[in-house]
């Protein structure tokens, strides 16, 4: 396929799912000039934070740059996995054994949390108990997802198991992969309708959001905060921060401590029944083994496929990216060569130096951020635990609290060492799928 043939006419430089629930830029009227809470970031961090102070009779106002919901949480892929990335790392030596242990569980329980929270707000985002398949990209990430498996069925209740190599279509449309492990306890979202369905609650709650206010400073005089903005001062007791992958100048501890990385994706154009029950026959959420990632599912509507990877740098031209996706793609489905891309975007992950998500406070100012590219339904809980943090009360506190948040030297959240970290990792990858 040539190059401009690999687009529809229709093609757009911009998520498929926006065509569902693109973020609302209202004009916004007068800022507060005071409010209890402000909350920086208008995604699921922002707005399941607000949701819950708000809930609680706290006056809170979101404060985002763009529109409210416009950066990951509308961008991403919406697969809910529900935290496993983080229970199955080894904590123990870093954190000791039994704070590693309450942060898995927490971890673990953030599916049912995001089920719960969709549920009770009556929030309309398509979600759906999937099950998520990983795909082995090699013979040694198929033992080692094997190595993990039944501790993963013990720690969720539900089932998982391993899916060898000569049965793998039964999951999936491919010869391409070594086999793989399914987990019953993941899911998929729109991620579009998820985070507008919040900040519907958000507001009906009483919370005041407020889109195109960028926050450009942040000054505490005694004990009291007052935020700074291209449109007006709001002076207020607490601040919360959620900007996660694009935190900026105005919180620079943060910034030091937060490496963005841009993630792809793209839309193929609607596809027949029969092929997409071929591509996907029990409508999991997909990822695949390598340290560099693809992750891809069917849209929610089950006519398309969603294809996402880290492809190149945030600036890259959407169809450049696109071709790229597109390439990746046809290598797991050669079935797909001449199926054009409607939509092609991207937008930018958090990860952390210690590859875990941080919640705290840094001189007086709350945050909650840095979820390694599984925020979906991890970053919606860290903004209600900010939220539960600041109000007080009875309940337990989250095990994610106050965890030392390290940086490196030299870093000032431009990640200059990216492109040769990433590099390593693809190697890493390759030299496994060589052996096997
Ligand atoms: C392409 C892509 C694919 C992904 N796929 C998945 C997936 O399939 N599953 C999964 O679980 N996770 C996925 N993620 C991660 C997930 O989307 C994020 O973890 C989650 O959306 C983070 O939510 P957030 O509210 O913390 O950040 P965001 O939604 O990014 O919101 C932060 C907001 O802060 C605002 N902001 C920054 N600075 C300021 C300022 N000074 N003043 C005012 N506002 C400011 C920004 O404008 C931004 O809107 C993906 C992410 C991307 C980008």
């Amino acid at each position: 396929m040539s190059f401009e043939s690999l687009f529809a006419p229709d093609f757009k430089g911009r998520p498929y799912w926006w065509e569902a629930a693109e973020p609302a830029s209202p004009s916004p009227g007068e800022l507060p000039q005071r409010s209890d809470v402000v909350v920086v970031g208008g995604g699921y961090t922002g707005l399941s934070c607000a949701l819950e102070l708000a809930r609680r009779g706290t006056s809170v106002t979101v404060l985002d740059a763009d529109a409210i919901g416009f950066n990951a949480s509308s961008r991403n892929g919406g697969l809910v996995n529900g935290g496993l990335k983080l229970a199955l790392a080894d904590m123990s030596g870093q954190l000791g054994a039994e704070r590693a242990d309450r942060l898995v569980r927490e971890a673990i329980g953030t599916l049912p949390f995001i089920e719960d929270l969709i549920g009770r707000e009556g929030i309309d985002c398509d979600f759906q108990r999937t099950g998520r398949f990983v795909c082995a990209y090699s013979r040694k990430h198929y033992d080692e997802l094997a190595a993990k498996v039944d501790r993963i069925a013990e720690l969720t209740g539900a089932p998982a198991y391993m899916v060898p190599p000569e049965r793998q279509r039964e999951e999936i449309g491919s010869d391409h992969y070594r086999g793989g492990q399914l987990v019953e306890a993941a899911a998929g979202l729109h991620p579009a309708k998820y985070v507008r369905g919040l900040a519907q609650a958000a507001e009906r709650a009483g919370a005041m959001l407020f889109g195109k206010t960028r926050v450009t400073r942040l000054q505490r005089n005694g004990g009291r905060w007052q935020v700074e903005t291209e449109r007006g001062a709001i002076a207020c007791e607490e601040v919360m921060i959620g900007t996660n992958a694009y935190t900026g100048p105005a919180t620079p501890w943060l910034r030091r401590r937060v490496v963005p990385v841009a993630s792809f994706l793209i839309a193929t154009e609607p596809l027949p029944d029969a092929l997409t029950r071929d591509l996907v026959p029990r409508g999991r959420v997909l990822a695949d083994s390598r340290r560099v990632l693809s992750y891809f599912r069917l849209s929610p509507d089950g006519r398309r496929v969603l294809w996402g990877g880290r492809v190149g740098t945030a600036a890259m031209d959407p169809r450049e990216s696109g071709r790229r996706l597109h390439a990746m793609m046809c290598r797991v489905w050669p079935q797909l060569q001449d199926v054009r891309i409607t939509h092609s975007w991207t937008g930018n992950v958090a990860f952390t130096f210690d590859f875990i998500p941080h919640l705290g406070q840094h001189q007086g100012m709350h945050y909650a951020l840095g979820c390694q590219g599984s925020g979906v339904a991890m970053q919606s809980w860290l903004g209600y635990q900010a939220a539960r943090n600041m109000i007080g009360g009875p309940n337990e506190q989250s095990a994610f609290t106050g965890l030392p948040f390290p940086t490196i030297p030299l870093y000032d959240g431009r990640p200059w060492f990216l492109p040769g970290m990433l590099a390593w990792y693809k190697l890493r990858d390759h030299i496994d799928r060589l052996a096997g």
